[in-house]
């Protein structure tokens, strides 16, 4: 019971009374009765959607109540909003909270006087690489999806913020939210916590693949879903729910594939819809075509019309809000997702179908099977407590040895351990040289000591293993001018044969310190600390500068557009077949541009790398040559999601790059610069002046000049009529000469003036 619960703010139990929570679920009240609310710490490792929220909710608010200050650490953006809405409804009984994202070069003073903080782990990890100072007032800390450690991308990131954080106050209560794993009590020990594990669900679920006409269940029951012949597999599991008035989710493997899903289910539910629900329906479209005018906008609100909708990363916040609200509130019936939704994302239906168990890999180079882990995730939104009878998930099989293999493979299956990826070394260049900088080790052993308090080190067998990555890294750092050591020997010449005999140098720093590596000091550079700082891989870094080192004359935006798309921050685009001959023939072209060592044509692969950082530079340099977006997207086949995020990307790392190029004193900040302004806006050199302006797009801006208008201060002056026939909205005109701060910006009365500049560019 809810009352029972003692060292909480008052006013939180009536809080959670009025959402409707008036005991505790039982893997809750097993959270409680480990110490949850006495500040302990534990790792729960239980189902999706089993209310790990109020877990950690009830371990935040009870620390609060002793004086003390949380942190929520989200593994993805886009639910650290959610999060922080969920939270915010507390501060009616006096708790504040402040959520914090992007931005990784702020230490975000503000947030000191918050009593919760949500945040992502990347941003934690940079707060602590900036020395934000309140993060030692922290008294808890929750790591939800705690189990996003195997990531080989993020896992390492959250695993050091964790080491960190206890480093930074070792009496620090940890409470990590897990899926049900097979390694939970592993976690458990590395964190000093106790294990809450459970499979208790609030409501149950059934789970079978469908083949023929029938789902086959796990407890033996079959039920009959028939397909006509011209309908898929999810059309008929999705008519067949929705008829018994509940609802659908599907999930996908890609975006694009969510979006064609939803056209088809959309169809396939519109039948099924009353006058009410198309008449409240018309009017969510409404509100999602309101939220912008982008194709995706639109392709989702002639879904919604029907009662169908997709789901996936590159949707708005809003859209995505209004989605699933709509879903919750049962006006839509279907939504075919990727599987972000699955993570956290509470939206759970009667009926769960996985359509995709496989995915393209890029590492692979083909398909492959998502995790059993990833499986049981999507499965566990099936079923609304209180709602529903129970919830169904469901896998399609195309045969009957595709069915027995689907229930082995994931439906009888256990999710798989996490394993730490710290040891690669992408993670451990980033890590070290961020625990050197920041201060958390000054010698080799204290590094070595700090890195045997990570889950990698308590898992590895291999007991010189990472001491031998870490000396290679070491080197890497020097050789770069990121790092310095002083005294002893250097530990990088100990060869694999050393680290392999230093079988027990894992204990403690003192044992560590072996006779050569003794008393080695650890210093990060300036340079070391600028990269650090500017959240980079050090590979990235050192390609940067050793790229502007090597320029002899004033880069191009060429040359530092393909510079920066051979860094490991930037994901290049693949060539695809063809292609190879196509880059190859730009390569010459180009050539004296390109900044740094071009690999020999004999080294296949860096080659290829080169050639595919060429195409990423070349769809970088043809958005600030003004192409349109959707030339561009048809010429390097990839959707207006990517691009924006390769141009984000871009930006990030060139301004970088403008910092770097003034650390080590390089003549070119200020074409980095312009090179950087040029792929913010998307615009050629002439035209940076005016889209500084507000209001001043890539278009208008390039209208404006055609007309002969070149600057804001041209803006002041000329003629409005000249201005007009540039825009041709009057309200916008308006708006762009009162920004560019004309004294009288009204339009009134003005005539347009057509002045003919010329063919655009691009
Ligand atoms: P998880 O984080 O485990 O996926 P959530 O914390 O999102 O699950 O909880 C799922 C839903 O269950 C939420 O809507 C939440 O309000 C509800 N819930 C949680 N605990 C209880 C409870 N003790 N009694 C009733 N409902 C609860």
């Amino acid at each position: 019971n809810l009352e029972e619960l003692s060292g909480l703010p008052p006013g939180a139990v009536s809080h959670f009374q009025d959402e409707g929570i008036e005991s505790l679920y039982p893997p809750q009240a097993e959270a409680v009765e480990a110490g949850a609310t006495d500040g302990d710490s534990l790792v729960a490792a239980v189902p999706t959607a089993s209310g790990k929220t109020m877990i950690a909710a009830l371990s935040m608010l009870s620390a609060i109540e002793r004086g003390g200050k949380a942190l929520y650490i989200v593994p993805l953006r886009a639910l650290a909003s959610e999060k922080k809405d969920e939270f915010e409804a507390y501060e009616e009984f006096g708790v504040s909270v402040g959520v914090t994202t992007g931005n990784y070069e702020s230490t975000d003073d503000w947030l000191a006087t918050r009593d919760i903080v949500v945040a992502t782990s990347e941003k934690v990890d940079s707060l602590v690489r900036n020395g934000a100072d309140w993060l030692s007032d922290l008294t808890c800390v929750v790591s939800d999806e705690v189990h996003l450690i195997d990531d080989r991308n993020r896992g390492p990131t959250l695993e050091v913020t964790l080491a960190k954080l206890r480093a930074l106050n070792p009496a620090l209560q940890v409470v990590a939210l897990s899926a049900t794993v097979g390694n939970a009590g592993e976690i458990a020990d590395w964190l000093d916590a106790e294990l809450v594990a459970s499979d208790w669900r609030p409501i149950d679920l059934q789970m079978g693949v469908h083949y023929g006409n029938a789902i086959s269940f796990d407890d033996g029951s079959k039920r009959e879903v028939p397909v006509d012949g011209s309908e898929s597999q999810e059309d008929a599991l999705v008519r067949d729910i929705v008829a018994e008035d509940a609802s659908a989710l599907v999930f996908v493997n890609s975006r694009r594939n969510a979006e064609a899903a939803a056209r088809r289910l959309a169809n396939v539910v519109a039948p099924e819809l009353d006058d009410e629900e198309k008449a409240a329906l018309d009017e969510l479209a409404d509100d999602i075509r309101d939220v912008s005018d982008s194709e995706t906008s639109t392709d989702l609100a002639a879904a919604v019309e029907k009662g169908g909708a997709f789901h996936h990363a590159g949707l708005a916040s809003e859209h995505r809000s209004l989605v699933e609200d709509a879903f919750r509130d049962r006006l839509l019936k279907v939504i075919s997702a990727t599987p972000t939704l699955a993570a956290g994302v509470n939206t759970p239906a009667r009926r769960v179908v996985v359509r995709d168990w496989r995915r393209f890999d890029s590492t692979a180079g083909g398909m492959t099977p998502l995790d059993v882990l990833e499986v049981h995730q999507m499965m566990g939104r099936a079923g609304r407590p209180g709602l529903d009878p129970y919830g169904e998930a469901v896998l399609l099989a195309k045969s009957h040895d595709e069915q027995d293999d689907l229930f082995d493979r994931y439906i009888w299956a256990e999710a798989e351990d996490v394993r730490s990826k710290l040891a690669a070394e992408p993670a451990l260049r980033t890590h070290v040289l961020a625990t050197i900088a920041s201060g958390f080790a000054s010698t080799r052993d204290g590094l070595l000591s700090f890195m045997n308090e990570t889950l990698y080190a308590s898992q590895t067998d291999e007991r010189g293993r990472l001491e031998s990555v870490t000396d290679t890294v070491l080197d890497y750092l020097e050789r770069n001018d990121f790092v310095e050591r002083e005294g002893g020997t250097a530990g990088g010449s100990r060869s694999g044969a050393d680290a392999d005999a230093a079988d027990d140098a894992f204990t403690s720093a003192a044992d560590l310190a072996t006779e050569a590596n003794r008393d080695v000091d650890l210093r990060a550079t300036n340079l070391g600390h600028t990269v650090s700082r500017l959240y980079l891989d050090p590979m990235s870094a050192a390609e940067i500068v050793h790229g502007l080192e090597s320029a002899g004359s004033r880069p191009t935006a060429m040359g530092l557009y393909q510079l920066i798309a051979r860094t490991p921050n930037m994901y290049e685009l693949y060539l695809r077949s063809g292609e190879d001959d196509k880059y190859g023939q730009l390569y010459y072209e180009l050539e004296d541009e390109l900044l740094g060592d071009a690999p020999s044509e004999y080294e296949d692969n860096r080659f290829e790398d080169w050639l595919a950082a060429l195409k990423t530079g070349a769809l970088l340099k043809d958005w600030a040559d003004e192409m349109d977006e959707d030339r561009l997207t048809e010429r390097y086949s990839i959707g207006p999601g990517d691009l924006r995020g390769k141009v984000e990307t871009a930006e990030w790392l060139l301004g970088a790059a403008e910092t770097l190029a003034a650390e080590i004193d390089s003549d070119w900040s200020v074409a980095v610069r312009e090179a950087r302004a040029r792929v913010e806006h998307g615009v050629r050199e002439e035209l940076l002046e005016l889209v500084s302006v507000r209001g001043v797009g890539r278009k208008r801006a390039r209208q404006l000049y055609q007309a002969g208008v070149e600057s804001a201060a041209d803006l002041r002056t000329v003629d409005k009529g000249i201005v007009l026939g540039a825009l041709r909205g009057r309200k916008t005109a308006e708006n762009i000469l009162e920004n560019a701060g004309r004294e009288d910006p009204s339009m009134d009365g003005v005539e347009a003036i057509q002045v003919d500049g010329g063919d655009a560019p691009g």
